[in-house]
C-alpha cells in the first residue's frame, strides 16, 4: 500500500480503502513510519540520531520501537534551523532526501508569528486523497449533480522566492498551482466558479469580488458553497451586503467593475461574462432588494437555489462564526470540514449530517506517522507548573483512549520528526480501529497574567456568554481578541470586541462583568478576589477593525484561505491597530471594583 493509496474511480472504491486500512490502523502506522525513515534516513537529522543503524533490514515494529526511544520529540523552533538551512538554498539530504523545492507559511495566526514547513508532491497527493474520501461520505449523505459547479471562495497568497530560489507560499498556493487540484475537478466532475487568475491572483479583494460575481454567473449550476475555513463564506456574503448593486450592475451589462484592476483577472472573468444577462440580473435584483429587508437571512439558497449544502471548516476558532453562517445559509444544511495543518492532513469528518458542533476527525492512517501526548488536566489550585496540562509518555495511534485528551505529534512524509502540533484533541469513538478525534483548542495558553491559565476554549465560552447579552439590543459581535495587559499593576485581560448595532452602554458594563465573572480557572478566580488580578476591561472598537487586522496578516504572507482571527495578541502592531480603534471602554465591576 502506497502512502497515499492508489484509489481511482468509485466513491464505493474509496470508501473500502478508507474502511480497510482503518481496520488495521495499528499495523498500517507502523508501515507508514518505515515507510518514512526508509525514504529518509540518510538525511543529517535522522543519522544523528539513528546513527549507522541498518534500518532496510530492520522488521517495522522493531524499527517503530527504536524511533520513539532515540528520536526526541520536538517543536517546530527545534527544526527550524535547518528549515533555514533549505531556505538558504543548501542542497544536502538535511531531513528530507528528495530535494525541497516549496516551503510553506502555516498561518502562524494562533500564535501570532508564522512557521515554515516544507511542502513536497507527496503534500498535494495527500490533500486531494483527503478531499476524496470526504468527498466520498458527502455525496452518499448528499448526492451532487455531476458536471456541477462549486462556487468557492478560496485564495492563493502572493508567495516569493528566497535568494537561493525555493518558493514560498501557503500550502494551499502550492495546491491550487498543482496538478492534483487541476485533476480533483476532472476526476469529481465538479468544476470550481473562478478560473485559476482569480483564486491566485493575491489581492483578496478581487478576488472574492470576481468569486461572487462568477457565482451568480454560474447560479443554476452551483451544487454547493464552500472555502477552506467559515471566515471566509462570511467575509465574503458581508462583501455581497455592500457591493450587490455593482455585481448585478455588471451581469445587466456584461462588464466587469472597474475595482477589479489585474488585467489578467480582467481577461478571465470578462472572457465568461461579457455577455449581457439581464434576465439573471434582473432576479438576483429583486431577491436581494427582498433580502436587504431580512437582514440577508437565507441569502445562499435565495441565490443559488440548486446547492444541497455550505461546506467548509467551522470548529475550533471557526465556532464564533457559525451564527452569521447559520444566518447567511437559512435552511442549507452545514457540513463542517475535515481537519489538517499545514504540517500534515489529519483527519476527515464522516458523518456530513452531524451539525458542526458535533463533528469529529477519523484519523487516515497512511498520511503521517501520528503519536499522542496524554494531557491531564492540572488539579484546581495547582499554580506550580508553566504550563495548563500534565503530560504523560506518548502513544501510538493504536494505544489511544476514549475521552482521554491529547496534543498530536507528527512524523511526516516531508521531514518533521516528532513535531508537536500544538492542537489538543479528544478522542470521541473509534471508526473501527482508528480514532475519531474532537478538536479542542490550540495547545498554547492565551491567556495568563499569573498563576490563571485560560485557553483559546476558555476564552471562546466566555465571550459567548457575554455576547448573548447583546441580543436584547438586536445587536451582534463581529469578532473579538483579547491581550493580557501587564504593563501596570495588576495586570488584567482585556477583551477587544468589534460590534454591529447600537448598544446602550449600560448594557456594555453588563456583559463587561458578565465575561469577568465567567471565567472559570481557579487561578483567576482567586488572584481576581484578591485583587492581584484587576477588573477586565472591554473595549469596543471601530466597524472595520477586524478587517485591518486580517489586511495586516494578508501583508505579510498569510493568505484569507488560512486566515484565522487571533484570539490573543501581545502583538505590539496588533495592539497599536486595536488600541488606535478602542471608541469606548468599560471596566468590570464583577469582584465588587
Ligand atoms: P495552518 O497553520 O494554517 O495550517 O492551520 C492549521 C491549524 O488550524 C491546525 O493546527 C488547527 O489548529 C486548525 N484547524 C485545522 N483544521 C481544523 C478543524 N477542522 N477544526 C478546528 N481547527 C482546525
Amino acid at each position: 500500500m502506497s502512502s497515499t493509496g492508489h484509489i481511482n474511480g468509485s466513491c464505493d472504491n474509496i470508501i473500502y480503502w478508507f474502511n480497510d486500512v482503518s481496520k488495521h490502523a495499528g499495523r498500517v502506522q507502523t508501515e507508514t513510519l518505515r515507510q518514512i525513515l526508509v525514504q529518509n534516513f540518510e538525511t543529517e537529522y535522522l543519522k544523528k540520531w539513528l546513527k549507522d543503524t541498518n534500518i532496510q533490514e530492520m522488521d517495522a515494529k522493531t524499527l517503530e520501537s527504536l524511533y520513539t526511544r532515540v528520536v526526541p520529540l520536538v517543536s517546530h523552533a527545534d527544526l527550524e534551523p535547518y528549515i533555514q538551512r533549505i531556505a538558504d538554498g543548501e542542497k544536502e539530504p538535511l531531513i528530507t532526501k528528495e530535494p525541497i523545492k516549496f516551503l510553506s507559511l502555516s498561518s502562524g495566526t494562533s500564535e501570532g508569528r508564522q512557521k515554515l514547513v516544507p511542502f513536497t508532491q507527496h503534500s498535494s497527493k495527500t490533500t486531494l486523497l483527503n478531499f476524496k474520501i470526504g468527498g466520498a461520505y458527502r455525496s452518499r449523505a448528499y448526492p451532487t449533480r455531476e458536471g456541477g459547479r462549486i462556487l468557492e471562495f478560496i485564495y492563493s497568497s502572493k508567495g516569493y522566492r528566497t535568494r537561493a530560489g525555493i518558493k514560498i507560499g501557503t500550502a494551499t498556493a502550492h495546491y491550487y498551482a498543482s496538478d492534483e487540484f487541476r485533476l480533483k475537478q476532472e476526476e469529481t466532475n465538479s468544476f470550481t466558479c473562478s478560473p485559476e487568475a482569480v483564486i491566485s491572483c493575491g489581492d483578496y479583494k478581487q478576488s472574492t469580488y470576481c468569486h461572487l460575481l462568477l457565482g451568480i454567473h454560474f447560479s443554476d449550476q452551483v451544487e454547493f458553497v464552500t472555502s477552506a475555513f467559515a471566515y471566509s463564506i462570511v467575509q465574503a456574503f458581508t462583501t455581497f451586503e455592500e457591493n450587490w448593486r455593482e455585481i448585478t450592475d455588471d451581469i445587466m451589462d456584461g462588464r466587469l467593475s472597474s475595482r477589479v484592476s489585474i488585467q489578467s483577472v480582467r481577461d478571465a472573468v470578462l472572457e465568461i461574462v461579457s455577455r449581457p444577462n439581464p434576465n439573471l440580473a434582473t432576479r438576483v435584483q429583486s431577491i436581494c432588494e427582498e433580502l436587504e429587508g431580512k437582514d440577508w437571512f437565507g441569502v445562499i439558497p435565495k441565490l443559488w437555489p440548486n446547492a444541497k449544502y455550505v461546506y467548509s471548516i467551522m470548529t475550533g476558532a471557526m465556532l464564533p462564526y457559525l451564527t452569521k453562517l447559520r444566518h447567511y445559509s437559512g435552511d442549507l444544511p452545514l457540513v463542517s470540514g475535515d481537519y489538517g495543518s499545514t504540517e500534515s492532513w489529519i483527519g476527515v469528518n464522516l458523518d456530513p449530517l452531524l451539525p458542526p458542533e458535533k463533528v469529529t476527525f477519523a484519523v487516515v492512517p497512511t498520511f503521517s506517522y501520528f503519536e499522542f501526548i496524554p494531557l491531564h488536566r492540572q488539579v484546581l489550585g495547582s499554580n506550580s507548573a508553566a504550563d495548563d496540562f500534565i503530560e504523560a509518555d506518548p502513544v501510538p495511534l493504536s494505544q489511544v483512549k476514549k475521552g482521554q485528551e491529547y496534543e498530536i505529534v507528527l512524523t511526516t512524509f516531508t521531514g518533521l520528526y516528532r513535531c508537536r502540533l500544538g492542537d489538543v484533541v479528544e478522542v470521541a469513538g473509534f471508526h473501527y480501529n482508528t480514532p475519531k478525534l474532537n478538536f479542542i483548542c490550540r495547545r498554547k495558553l492565551i491567556l495568563t497574567v499569573n498563576i490563571d491559565k485560560n485557553t483559546e476554549k476558555d476564552l471562546q465560552l466566555v465571550v459567548d456568554k457575554g455576547s448573548q447579552m447583546l441580543k436584547s439590543s438586536r445587536a451582534e459581535l463581529v469578532d473579538f481578541t483579547s491581550h493580557a495587559d501587564v504593563s501596570n499593576q495588576p495586570g488584567h485581560y482585556v477583551i477587544y470586541w468589534e460590534i454591529k448595532g447600537d448598544v446602550e452602554d449600560r448594557l456594555l458594563e453588563e456583559c463587561c462583568k458578565e465575561m469577568d465573572a465567567s471565567f472559570v480557572d481557579h487561578g483567576y478566580v482567586v488572584s481576581r478576589k484578591c485583587n492581584s488580578i484587576g477588573p477586565l476591561e472591554l473595549c469596543i472598537v471601530e466597524r472595520g477593525t477586524f478587517n485591518k487586522i486580517m489586511e495586516n496578516f494578508i501583508a505579510n504572507g498569510a493568505s484569507l484561505n488560512q486566515f484565522k482571527t487571533p484570539r490573543c495578541t501581545s502583538n505590539p502592531a496588533l495592539l497599536r491597530v486595536l488600541s488606535l480603534c478602542t471608541k469606548k471602554r468599560f471596566h468590570s465591576t464583577a469582584y465588587g471594583s
